[in-house]
């Protein structure tokens, strides 16, 4: 049993992808041909986008889209400071504002009801990032965008697959942007992908990630660019995975319904937002544990979860407390309450398609013994 290691995440890739990719190093075209165009074209079918721009990975697809946006020096952006960092970093990238709205406590996605506060003349955009693949809610945010005259970026990083009214999450924006690092839901090693409606927006991203190329000469550089391009190694295997992307999401739906079903009884867990959502797509189990517990107490559970082989992640540290986030902003603890009491009571649990139901009781059990052991002395 001490031997057992359970790893917090585990691309699933198959002999499908493996061929794919030896074919590509065999065909002699390893950028800019084929694969990465077919694969533009599926991933625009799969969400029912207009138009779809394969990048080097997910930031890479936010800065393009702050910089097609023209969104500067002086603009300020209102968005979550409960996300993975680039949502925030993006924003920096063009020396503009981010303007944190805490989140709600049941989505974990920005507020929407404190956006409003937010919003100054300087405001440009709203930057709603689509945590662990559940939505934001997406008419209300979309309705302040309307009256305010605001753009729209979906941040759906984590949120490859999840559905909301219908559409594909991160489709309703002027852009959404989707990632393939390792750990999401389906993967090209490294990569992510830009969609729009806008064709002139979508135009401008791709020129963007090609050093600025015209799309047409590529022989004028029209604007300053960069090299974001996504290899047709990396895209033969998002094709791969892609097409397996139903199966994918569907073995996910599986582990976390079984640790819905070890978890729901103990009280000192809180489940993820996704949990009863059949249009979540699931990107890592992160539970919450409750109120009376701190960071400490958290942390101590993650250490004897370590010992025992269970490997967990501590998700997400408040942007707005990282460091150079304080010195250039002047953020200080207590302006995202909300945000800085979820922070320090999450625990992502080993979460990927291989893990078995005994897996997942094994991973349950510890925790809720090493809680339990915890609560006592909280209560103490
Ligand atoms: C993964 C992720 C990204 C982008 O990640 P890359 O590693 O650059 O592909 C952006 N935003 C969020 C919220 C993410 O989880």
């Amino acid at each position: 049993m001490s031997s057992l290691k359970i790893p917090l995440s585990s691309p699933d890739i198959t002999e499908k992808e493996i061929s794919a990719v030896v074919r590509v190093l065999k065909s002699g075209r390893l950028s800019l041909g084929g694969e990465t165009k077919a694969f533009e074209e599926e991933w625009a079918h799969y969400v029912g986008a207009g138009h779809a721009v394969s990048v080097s990975s997910g930031t890479a697809g936010l800065h393009c889209v702050m910089r097609a946006l023209e969104i500067g020096e002086g603009d300020e952006v209102i968005t979550s400071p409960f996300s993975f960092i680039a949502s925030a970093n993006c924003i920096l990238f063009e020396k503009a504002t981010p303007v944190f709205v805490d989140i709600d406590p049941a989505t974990l996605c920005l507020d929407p009801s404190k956006i409003e506060e937010k919003i100054t003349p300087r405001t440009k955009a709203l930057l709603v990032v689509h945590l662990l693949g559940t939505a934001c809610v997406m008419d209300r945010i979309l309705a302040i965008a309307r009256q305010h005259r605001l753009y729209v970026i979906e941040d759906a990083c984590e949120a490859v697959g999840a559905m909301a009214n219908g559409c594909h999450v991160g489709t309703r924006g002027d852009a959404g942007i989707y990632a393939f690092y390792p750990n999401k839901q389906m993967t090209t090693a490294e990569g992510g992908m830009i969609v729009s409606a806008n064709r002139q927006l979508a135009d401008i991203c791709r020129s963007l990630r090609n050093q600025g190329r015209d799309l047409q000469d590529g022989n004028v550089f029209e604007r300053l660019g960069y090299n974001y391009r996504l290899s047709e190694i990396h895209a033969a295997l998002g094709r791969v995975q892609l097409s397996r992307l139903e199966q994918i999401l569907a073995k996910r739906l599986q582990v976390a319904k079984w640790y819905m079903k070890a978890l729901k009884d103990c009280e000192e867990i809180i489940l993820p937002p996704g949990t009863g959502d059949p249009s979540a797509s699931w990107f890592i189990y992160l539970i919450q544990l409750s109120k009376k517990f701190n960071g400490e107490d958290r942390n101590h559970v993650r250490r004897e979860l370590a010992k025992k082989g269970i490997e967990t992640g501590a998700y997400f540290a408040p942007i707005h407390l990282q460091r150079f986030y304080r010195e250039q902003f002047g953020f200080r603890e207590g302006d995202y309450p909300v945000t800085e009491s979820v922070a320090q009571r999450t625990i992502a649990l080993p979460f990927y398609n291989q893990l078995s139901c005994n897996g997942v009781n094994y991973v349950a059990g510890r925790l809720i013994s090493h809680l339990e052991l915890v609560g006592e002395k909280v209560n103490d």
